[in-house]
């Protein structure tokens, strides 16, 4: 009769395995710390590979003006 769960799962970024949206998931939303490094590990290289980019060129250009 309770087995009712508002939980909101979703799905692992690395494997799409279903993980559970809950606290107890500190890895969420990925379901292991094993897909969170190598998750991880792909998002650093990225960043290594555009180093010296500038992150954010818009707000270079928003120097107090209003849209
Ligand atoms: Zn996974």
């Amino acid at each position: 009769m309770s087995t009712v769960s508002s939980v909101k799962a979703v799905s692992c970024p690395n494997c799409g395995t279903q993980v559970e949206w809950i606290e107890k998931n500190e890895y969420r939303p990925f379901c292991s710390d094993r897909c969170k490094l190598i998750d991880f590990g792909q998002w650093a290289t990225e960043q290594h590979s555009i180093a010296g980019a500038p992150s954010f060129p818009d707000f270079e250009d928003d120097d107090g003006g209003i849209q």
